[in-house]
């Protein structure tokens, strides 16, 4: 994917972030609309983002594939890209995700191509958006500045920590496991979906060491069944009132009744963003802190081959599962000293790994130290959710200031909007959003503006 060289200023829509989010938005907005938009990426690879642009191609989706189409409106065409792209994967397929990054560059390529200079791809850092009368002006490191009505924040994650020596807080980076001797102790912070990813690199390089990971409780994400369920049939009415113990307490009578979590979870899919929003603040942070770590490993499941790797490498010994607290002690560039203190036990160990990675999921709430957080929280422009997982947004993911008033220029798209729908971190409910964001923006954009359009070069 080529960059633009040339400057468009203004346009009518600037998407910060060209990862998935980004990407789907865009060719939303060239789909549907003659708008100008201009994608801002500061990676040299826009398309890819954390989730899909690793290379390993044992990390694999935890969606099937034919649940991974990037267009609401066309439900087969991830499996369409697949069959045209011949190697062989089907709709009920875990596809690596590198070959979804590719899905991704090519959705990308194809709306530059049928935006027909419309939608411009720029390679830069947002580090500040300011208001202005009409519309908002990016600062963008190595650049002029860039005009548009709108902004949207499709800003993504962040890693859980800062690497130091041995201690590795990016785990999607490839130095995080790189440079280890095969038989190196390692010490896998976390035991959800990251953990697994940086486990199966390890696997694929052929390590040998033990591999100890650890979380608070020590779950473990489960598998998919080994072929597509059908949706059970069941009045879920009951799960929507009441406190979360009722609700928590009739979801377990579900459970005992035989519907089963794969089953339970499909039906609920759909309503997931209504139950949340059914609970009052104070049921939401019970949840995150009680619930939501058995929610993750029931909702969030890998592919069954990934399940069998990580029985084996339990089963052979190499991977132990601790439950338990940690705290990182001196790290040099070979070591990390470690204290475990096991669930339930008042021992606290001392250990040395030599190496660490903090696996313990992306981060999206409001970061001072990021450049454009820093700015708009100081401009008065963005403030934290209630929740502290993201940024705080309104209905139509219009960004919230500090007095609390929905901008009516900049909007939020994806993981970072978590405090107000929860379950918006996969493709299946990143996709609705960013069809819903571009009508959204569509319709706002009729109204004729202030801006003047730069001639036609
Ligand atoms: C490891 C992993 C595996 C996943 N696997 C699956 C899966 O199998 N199936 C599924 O449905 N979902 C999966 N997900 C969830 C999902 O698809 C992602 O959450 C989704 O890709 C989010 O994309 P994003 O564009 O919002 O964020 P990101 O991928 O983080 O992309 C954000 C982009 O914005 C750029 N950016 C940030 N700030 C600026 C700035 N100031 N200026 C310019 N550019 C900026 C970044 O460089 C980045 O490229 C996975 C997520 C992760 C992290």
């Amino acid at each position: 994917m080529q960059h633009s060289e040339s400057f468009p200023s203004p346009v009518d829509i600037a998407i910060v972030g060209g990862g998935a989010s980004g990407v789907l938005l865009a060719a939303q907005l060239v789909r549907k609309s003659h708008l100008r938009v201009a994608l801002i990426e500061r990676d040299a690879h826009p398309g890819l983002g954390v989730a899909y642009s690793t290379h390993c191609l044992g990390h694999l989706l935890n969606v099937r594939a034919s649940d991974m189409t990037a267009l609401v409106d066309e439900p087969d065409h991830f499996v369409r890209w697949l069959a045209r792209d011949g190697r062989g994967f089907g709709p009920t397929d875990f596809v690596p995700r590198a070959i979804y990054g590719q899905y991704l560059q090519d959705l990308l390529a194809d709306a530059v191509q049928r935006s027909d200079g419309r939608l411009q791809v720029i390679r830069g850092n947002v580090v500040a958006i300011r208001h202005e009368r009409d519309g908002v002006e990016l600062d963008i490191e190595d650049h002029p500045p860039l005009r548009a009505r709108k902004a949207v924040l499709a800003t993504g994650h962040r890693p859980p920590s800062k690497d130091a020596g041995a201690y590795h807080g990016n785990p999607w980076r490839d130095e995080a496991i790189a440079g280890l001797a095969s038989d190196a102790s390692v010490l896998l912070i976390g035991t959800s979906l990251t953990m697994i990813d940086v486990l199966v690199s390890l696997l694929e390089h052929g390590h040998k060491g033990p591999i100890v990971a650890l979380s608070r409780r020590g779950l473990v994400p489960n598998r998919h069944p080994p072929a597509p369920i059908p949706t059970p049939e069941a009045d879920t009415s009951d799960l929507f009132v009441g406190s979360l113990s009722q609700r928590t307490a009739r979801f377990r009578a579900m459970l005992r009744a035989g519907l089963g979590w794969p089953g339970l979870m499909q039906l609920l899919r759909p309503h997931n963003n209504e139950l949340w929003h059914g609970l009052d603040l104070d049921q939401r942070k019970r949840f995150l802190r009680h619930l939501r770590p058995w929610w993750d490993i029931h909702r969030h499941r890998v592919a069954p081959h990934i399940g069998e790797q990580i029985d084996a490498a339990r089963a052979s010994g190499q991977l132990s599962i601790v439950s338990g607290r940690i705290e990182i002690g001196r790290t040099t560039e070979e070591k990390v000293e470690v204290t475990i203190t096991r669930r339930g036990s008042d021992v606290r160990e001392h250990r040395h790994f030599d190496r660490v990675v903090d696996c313990r999921g992306p981060r999206n709430e409001v970061d001072v130290h990021v450049p454009l957080h820093a700015q708009l929280v100081k401009d008065g422009k963005l403030r934290p959710d209630p929740l502290n997982q993201g940024l705080d947004v309104a209905p139509d993911e219009a960004l919230i200031g500090r007095d609390g008033t929905p901008s009516d220029r900049l909007f939020v798209l994806g993981p970072p909007t978590r405090g107000r729908y929860t379950e918006i971190v996969a493709i299946p409910d990143i996709r609705l959003q960013a069809a819903d964001v571009a009508n959204g923006l569509i319709a706002a954009l009729q109204q004729p503006s202030g801006l003047v359009h730069a001639p036609a070069a």
